[in-house]
């Protein structure tokens, strides 16, 4: 199977709960510019405090910083035999960045209606190292405490309905000519990303090894 791939999808659409178990599977790193993103703001850093801004508006972060942050991980030790990358690119510009170096084997995307993804949001809490968790759907064993490091659970700022129209409409109009992009070089794999987390991986692993 490919070992360079690219994870998108709307918000709350799975990204991340894919690309971690895909990045096990196969033995490379799961690299998150919105993980990158909010571990820059917990810190306080001269990065994060620029990013945090527009984080908080469902804005796509200025991509001087997000190119910066992605070329510098991809370039550790561990991303040289491959990688999952999930959030980016994101826009038609960060896909250029990536063609600097060596880019993706194949994109995934997943596809998830809008109702869908407000309903996923509400009930999203995730602990500050990441585990994400849904009320209704994947709650913890003890309520507001993380399973893996007992840390307590968290709404994420970004959650709000009016931010989430935002982060929506934004991958709209930003993530589409992305996704045309690698439509274009035949790259790309649609998959529907409805149904339990299971059901995704499953859907995307035999996409992948038919490709
Ligand atoms: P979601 O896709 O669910 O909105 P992420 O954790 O992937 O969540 O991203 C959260 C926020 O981080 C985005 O709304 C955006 O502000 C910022 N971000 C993440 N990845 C990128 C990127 N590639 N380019 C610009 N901004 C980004």
């Amino acid at each position: 199977m490919h070992r360079r791939l690219v994870i998108l999808g709307p918000p709350g659409g799975g990204k991340g709960t894919l690309a971690s178990r895909l990045a096990e599977h196969l033995g490379v790193p799961h690299i998150s510019t919105g993980d990158m993103l909010r571990l820059e703001v917990a810190h306080a850093s001269a990065l994060g405090s620029r990013a945090q801004a527009f984080m908080n508006a469902g804005e796509l972060v200025p991509d001087e910083i997000v190119v910066e942050i992605t070329t510098r991980r991809l370039a550790e030790p561990d991303a040289a035999d491959g990688w999952i990358l999930d959030g980016f690119p994101r826009e038609l510009s960060q896909a250029q960045a990536l063609e600097d170096q060596l880019g993706p084997e194949a994109v995934v995307v997943l596809q998830v209606p809008d109702d869908e993804v407000f309903i996923r949001i509400a009930g999203r809490r995730t602990c500050p190292s990441g585990h994400v968790y849904n009320v209704r759907r994947s709650p913890p064993k003890t309520p507001g405490v993380c399973d893996i490091d007992g840390l307590p659970l968290q709404q994420r700022e970004d959650a709000s309905e009016e931010v989430v129209e935002e982060r929506l409409a934004t991958y709209k109009r930003e993530t589409t000519p992305v996704l045309d992009y690698y439509d274009g070089k035949g790259l790309l794999h649609r998959v529907d990303g409805t149904g339990d987390p299971d059901q995704v991986y499953e859907r995307v692993l035999s996409e992948l090894e038919s490709s």
